[in-house]
């Protein structure tokens, strides 16, 4: 039978994962700072406790899912001794520093903590497309997972309680970057009329076929050799300064493709320009060089 879980936040993303529990028959306990959130989730089925303690109380397990770190201790203060011999899963936006200080504060009061990162939007929550990571002692992940995986798909990623928050900002950094990569073509293309919705047509596409290459990539990284086969440094940092100077020259903004061109001109100033173009890891892994 499923196990009790008690879900703490009720912001967008808390009630996505508490309905998550309820829908797979979970018995649910929700508390909000503001009452008034939970009468969808209490129709459904879920218990609104009214104080934090008897929230805590009622599940070996306690979800949190609140805006920050410090939102996270102000909240959990007044009833932190009731989560004694509990385990706490952290679904807060946390930095890595911010699991470790939390964990630690918790185990003072004895409790287990499981820190945890979500990689969807509410909506997302509960299908399979929603992906969380946690990291933390395994036997945590392990005794809770059944539950945890009413909310996707669960990966337990390290014994350290920080790792789950750095597999999260990796990815969102990726993204992010990906995303600046996208709205510098489409300013690009843009000058020539094409909306952005025709060049994404042609970017979609074209970046997922390029995507897999970090796996090439990955070899170089992971290895710590740069020894080029194929394309150089110099080879790619020439197409870099080739995208400024036709977006100079085009009226936009270049730096993006500057900010590219910056990194990898470290790498050649230091004498790398006939490695692997993928050596201007090393300008942000070793700024100092
Ligand atoms: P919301 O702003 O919708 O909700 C914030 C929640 O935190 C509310 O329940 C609010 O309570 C509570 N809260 C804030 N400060 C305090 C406090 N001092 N004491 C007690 N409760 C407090 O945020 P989301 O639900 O969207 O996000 C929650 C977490 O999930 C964040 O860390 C976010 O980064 C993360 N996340 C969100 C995603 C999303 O798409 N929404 C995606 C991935 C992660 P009250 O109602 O009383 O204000």
């Amino acid at each position: 039978t499923p196990a009790p879980v008690t879900l703490l936040g009720l912001g967008a993303m808390g009630r996505a994962l508490a309905a998550a529990f309820v829908a797979g028959g979970h018995p649910t306990t929700v508390w909000n700072r503001t009452p008034g959130r939970a009468d969808d989730l209490v129709a459904s089925g879920a218990v609104e406790a009214p104080e934090l303690s008897a929230a805590i109380e009622a599940s070996p397990l306690v979800v949190v899912c609140l805006f920050d770190k410090d939102s996270v201790r102000e909240a959990l203060a007044p009833a932190v001794s009731s989560l004694a011999g509990r385990t706490v899963a952290m679904l807060t936006t946390f930095t890595p520093t911010d699991a470790r200080e939390i964990s630690t504060w918790l185990a003072e009061h004895d409790a287990d903590y499981l820190g945890g990162a979500v990689m969807a939007v509410p909506t997302m929550i509960g299908k399979p497309e929603s992906q969380l990571f946690y990291s933390g002692p395994q036997h945590l992940f392990d005794t809770h997972r059944a539950t945890l995986e009413r909310l996707g798909t669960s990966k337990h990623v390290g014994a350290d309680v920080g790792t789950s928050a750095l597999y999260e900002t990796a990815l969102l950094s990726g993204m992010y970057a990906m995303f600046a990569g996208y709205y510098h073509g489409a300013a690009l293309i843009g000058t020539g009329g094409v909306s952005a919705r025709e060049f994404a047509a042609y970017f979609v596409p074209f970046v997922q076929a390029m995507a897999s290459a970090a796996d090439g990539a990955a070899e170089f990284i992971d290895k710590g050799d740069y020894t080029a086969e194929s394309q150089s440094l110099e080879f790619n940092r020439s197409a870099l300064h080739h995208i400024v100077h036709v977006s100079e020259d085009q009226g936009i903004s270049p730096e993006v493709p500057v900010l590219l061109r910056e990194m990898m001109d470290r790498q050649i100033r230091a004498g790398h320009g006939a490695d692997s173009a993928t050596r201007m890891y090393e300008s942000i892994a070793r700024p100092q060089g």
